[in-house]
């Protein structure tokens, strides 16, 4: 069920009890500010999940609140997992889903990294 991007953080949510190690996750990277891991229902050969490590419901959350080290830091995060798994060249894909009509389930916010195969045309 997409979630209302503009409710305030939610602690409970399943992305926070993984930050807090209460569920268990497949991880892939970890730095100061973002933390990865493969997404449980794949829709690419690689699909992995990338989170801040703050408390940010979407990406319009963060983009407002977030400090410009923290910004940064899950930027360069992003990149820096693309390029540790030699995805640069041939390629792969980013997806941030906002809110109701951006089908966001999970609310804290999250970018879908897929790669491993060539992806066709972007979806609408
Ligand atoms: P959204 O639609 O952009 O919010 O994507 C949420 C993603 O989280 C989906 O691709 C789910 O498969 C994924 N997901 C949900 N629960 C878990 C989990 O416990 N571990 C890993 N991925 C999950």
């Amino acid at each position: 069920m997409p979630i209302d991007a503009t409710l305030p953080y939610d602690d409970d949510n399943i992305f926070a009890k993984i930050l807090r190690g209460e569920i268990p996750c497949s991880k892939v990277h970890e730095d100061e500010w973002a933390f990865a891991f493969h997404d449980i229902n794949p829709q690419a050969p690689t699909h992995i999940l990338v989170v801040p490590k703050g408390r940010y419901v979407s990406w319009d959350d963060f983009s407002a609140r977030a400090s410009d080290a923290e910004i940064a830091g899950f930027v360069r995060a992003v990149g820096r997992i693309a390029r540790d798994h030699g995805l640069v060249e041939p390629g792969y894909r980013l997806l941030a889903n906002i809110g109701g009509h951006g089908g966001q389930e999970v609310p804290h916010l999250h970018v879908h990294l897929f790669a491993g195969h060539p992806l066709g045309p972007m979806l609408t």
